[in-house]
């Protein structure tokens, strides 16, 4: 019922020739497997090329942060209405580097998703615990509290047009995967969570695993009732790593 869905978030990486291998390279995997949504999250200053080279691909794309605002006086900020007309498709919200490294509240980021979701793309809403949180066997309450934020402020039908990506901080970028089982237990209980304010819309809502990802370990945890592909950084600049990860979306 849900597609699956495999995202890779380039972060602060890239050059015009590796962003020109990359979606050469990655084409062929995204027209091998039509069951699976394959897209991309160049750095900004990348999506005018990326939606040249993506164009005759199955390959959709978006950007890993967007402002609140649409325009004005914010020095060094894009705005949802400026990606939008790059022709992306999504934009994470709420990534652990941003709430750590910028700051960003569950406020900020849900203000943030309203924003994105207004000019009509479809915000990747990144919640996760922490290895503390993790260790003190809170990490229900707290994806609960980053979800309430979202829902406070755009409500439970905002989730017919939104994805979710669990990422426990942890397992980004550390090479510590969850295990399939850890995985989908916090996947099911976000989806229980979503489902005491609307069943409907969490049953179809897409649920993104994050955190170290590789072409060894997609398989298994995308095989999982509740996992429905993934959101993957370091795997995703490589072709080989990232085709293997959309194959095994499949
Ligand atoms: C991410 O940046 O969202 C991520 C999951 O990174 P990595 O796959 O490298 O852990």
């Amino acid at each position: 019922m849900r597609q699956p869905l495999v995202m890779g978030n380039w972060k602060l990486n890239g050059t015009k020739a590796s962003v020109e291998a990359l979606i050469k390279g990655l084409a062929p995997a995204a027209a091998a497997h039509p069951s699976v949504q394959v897209a991309v999250c160049p750095p900004v200053i990348f999506l005018g090329q990326v939606e040249q080279l993506a164009a005759d691909t199955k390959i959709a794309y978006g950007a890993q942060n967007a402002d609140v605002h649409e325009a004005g006086a914010f020095t060094g900020e894009n705005s949802p209405v400026m990606l939008k007309e790059f022709g992306c498709t999504y934009s994470l919200v709420g990534h652990s580097e941003r709430r750590t490294l910028h700051a960003e509240s569950d406020d900020v980021v849900a203000a943030k998703y309203e924003a994105i979701q207004k000019v009509g793309l479809i915000p990747v809403l990144c919640i996760g615990e922490t290895l503390e949180q993790f260790e003190a066997g809170v990490t229900n309450s707290v994806v609960e509290t980053q979800l309430k934020a979202v829902i406070d402020r755009c409500g439970i039908a905002s989730f017919s047009n939104a994805v979710v990506a669990y990422e426990p901080v942890w397992a980004i970028g550390t090479g510590k995967t969850a295990t399939p089982e850890i995985a989908q237990a916090v996947h099911a209980h976000i989806r229980q969570y979503l489902a005491g304010f609307d069943a409907d819309v969490a049953a179809k809502v897409q649920i993104l695993y994050g955190g170290s990802v590789t072409g060894a370990t997609a398989a298994d945890l995308f095989g999982q009732p509740d996992i429905d592909g993934g959101l993957v950084g370091g795997a995703s600049l490589k072709v080989d790593d990232f085709s293997q990860i959309i194959a095994g979306a499949a």
